[in-house]
């Protein structure tokens, strides 16, 4: 009897990193899981197979997070496939880290536009069809609260809007049982912060637990979140980043 049956859950930029690692979780614990992503459809792809020979159901949706549309067409086509909806995770993100004085208005509006506005789009377009018991899971960032280096500060600004907007769709949804919260990992091991970096090192000597996290650990807490157990936490900023803030 696996905790998440029955549930239907979408992972926005699931194809690679923490999101796949979502993916593969959720639908361990018996979801059915759509998940998007931009641009790696051999890498999509390869997840869908991977999810299908654990004996799982995953689907792959292309879908730029910049893009509303796309971001409101992907939650329905989730509902269409297969027939309700439970959990939003939002996790497509990137990042632009570089010199404050040359940051670009481009590099500004695709972090604002991918970090921040699809998350407010796909919550949106999600709620509509969430019970009781719904659920909508942000990865926000350690860099939230601590920014340990120059040209982080869009970055970091995005990834606050993330705890403010958490602590409010909680109000707004909390009478329907749906629970908000916002999930802020510290460096973990991806395309996008490299356990063997050149920044690891600097990374790790901040940290209480000098080490990069695996994507499945964040998972874990994602799954938690996710689960029946978790009902009463809403509107909360967990932390898991190995002390990275503390
Ligand atoms: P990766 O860069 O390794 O993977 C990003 C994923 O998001 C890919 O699947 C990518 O798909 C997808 N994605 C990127 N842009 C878009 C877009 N415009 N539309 C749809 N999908 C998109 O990142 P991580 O796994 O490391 O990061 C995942 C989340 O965790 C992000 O929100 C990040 O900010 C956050 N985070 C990461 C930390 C880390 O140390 N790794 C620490 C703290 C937070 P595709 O390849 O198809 O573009």
């Amino acid at each position: 009897n696996q905790r998440l049956s029955q549930k239907v859950a979408i992972v926005t930029g699931g194809s690679r990193g923490i999101g796949a690692a979502i993916v593969e979780r959720l639908a361990k614990e018996g979801a059915s899981v759509a998940f998007t992503y931009a641009s790696s459809e051999d890498a999509a792809t390869m997840l869908v197979e991977r999810v299908a020979a654990a004996g799982g159901k995953a689907m792959a949706i292309r879908s730029d997070a910049a893009d509303a549309k796309a971001v409101q067409d992907a939650v329905k086509q989730t509902v269409d496939v297969f027939g309700r909806l439970d959990i939003l995770v939002n996790n497509a993100g990137v990042l632009h880290w570089s010199p404050f004085e040359t940051f670009s208005l481009e590099d500004f509006d695709k972090t604002v536009a991918v970090n921040v506005r699809s998350v407010f789009v796909a919550s949106q377009a999600a709620a509509k069809h969430m019970g009781d018991g719904g659920r909508i899971i942000n990865i926000g960032s350690c860099n939230a609260d601590r920014v340990p280096s120059a040209g982080g500060g869009v970055y970091a600004m995005s990834k606050s809007a993330l705890v403010g907007l958490a602590a409010g769709l909680a109000r707004d949804l909390g009478p329907r049982g749906i629970t908000v919260n916002n999930v802020q990992p510290g460096p973990t091991d991806t395309d996008m912060n490299p356990q063997n970096g050149d920044h690891a090192p600097g990374l790790h000597d901040i940290m209480a637990i000098r080490r990069h996290a695996r994507p499945e650990e964040v998972a874990g807490m994602v799954a938690y979140l996710a689960g029946p157990e978790a009902g009463m936490v809403t509107g909360a900023n967990l932390r898991i980043d190995g002390g990275f803030a503390a």
